[in-house]
């Protein structure tokens, strides 16, 4: 293996660090902690997981953290107006609800009942917009995680050719979109890319490569050009065994940095939803002062 590992832990420390610092100095200024909202609608063991992943982090770095655990056949409109006395409450600073969803709630009517500015994974309409606009406050986590990997190599986006395969609106399109706004040159690569065969002949030009589909092995050594930051996003179980999209033995000897899969864009991603709660906090205060 050439490839320096890319771990998301020792930057996820960092980001702690200085959020912790920033969430004391707020308490005191304003007598409130931050605090997030999670709506989980039955019980997915991923999304489990993941929601113990994140009280956690919540709870070590000071942010309260409420999960609010719905039956799977909750009605839309008993969800919905959970979330209207969620968006109108004061106390309450960022709003989630987990994935997956039952069949008869749809996402996208759902996360335009989140108040935008309580909108921590970045999803609603006027927060994407803001990002396609070159100035985004919230923005969804997992892009921003793959992003602070990036920068966190040291190198210059000026001009790159990055290639991004997935365009999901909560990984591929916001990734493209935040290195595009730092003048970087992309190509998103998706299921038509690949139904063409063209998939390898985008990847091959990849400075940058950044691969969030689910599907394991996706990506070969043989693909990838010499040097390339690799950032692989996706999380396949295979045998009792999580992997990424990459295939990370082959990469690894051609890549300059590549994530590993676990332990790469992951531990990070969970950070990056405590840092849009703050900035959500924050938000708020901002826009309670200009009201007054
Ligand atoms: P998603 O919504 O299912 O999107 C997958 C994307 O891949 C879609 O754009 C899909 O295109 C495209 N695709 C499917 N097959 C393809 C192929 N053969 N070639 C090229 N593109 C293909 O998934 P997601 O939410 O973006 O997540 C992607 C992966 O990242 C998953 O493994 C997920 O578990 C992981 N993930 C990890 C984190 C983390 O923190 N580490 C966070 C979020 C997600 P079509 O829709 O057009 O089919």
């Amino acid at each position: 293996m050439s490839a320096k590992l890319l771990e998301g832990k020792p930057l996820a420390e960092g980001l702690k660090g200085s959020l912790k610092s920033e969430i004391e100095i707020l308490k005191n200024k304003y007598s409130a902690a931050p605090s997030l909202s999670v709506i989980q609608l039955g019980d997915n063991p991923a999304s489990s997981v993941y929601v113990n992943q994140q009280k956690k982090c919540a709870d070590s770095l000071g942010i309260g953290y409420n999960i609010h655990k719905l039956s799977v056949d909750t009605k839309k409109e008993e969800l919905f107006s959970l979330l209207d006395k969620l968006n109108n409450d004061k106390d309450v600073s960022g709003i989630i609800v987990q994935l997956p969803l039952p069949a008869h709630i749809d996402h996208k009517e759902l996360i335009l009942k989140i108040h935008p500015a309580k909108d921590v994974e970045g999803l609603h309409p006027e927060n994407l917009g803001r990002l396609i606009l070159g100035k985004p406050i919230l923005t969804p986590c997992t892009a921003l995680a793959a992003v602070e990997l990036i920068k966190s190599t040291g190198v210059d986006l000026y001009g790159k050719e990055v290639v991004v395969v997935g365009h999901s609106e909560i990984v591929g399109k916001p990734v493209g979109l935040l290195l595009l706004n730092e003048f970087a040159t992309i190509t998103i690569c998706h299921i038509g890319t690949s139904q063409k065969g063209c998939l390898k002949d985008h990847v091959k030009y990849a400075d940058i490569l950044i691969v969030a589909v689910g599907k394991a092995g996706l990506i070969k050594g043989d693909l990838i050009k010499e040097g390339a930051i690799v950032i692989d996003v996706g999380i396949n179980k295979v045998e009792n065994k999580i992997v990424g999209d990459v295939e990370f033995e082959t990469a690894s000897n051609v890549a300059s940095y590549i994530t590993p899969v676990p332990g790469g864009v992951g531990p990070l991603t969970v950070v990056m939803l405590m840092k849009n709660t703050l900035t959500a906090f924050k938000l708020q205060r901002e826009i309670c002062a200009n009201q007054a």
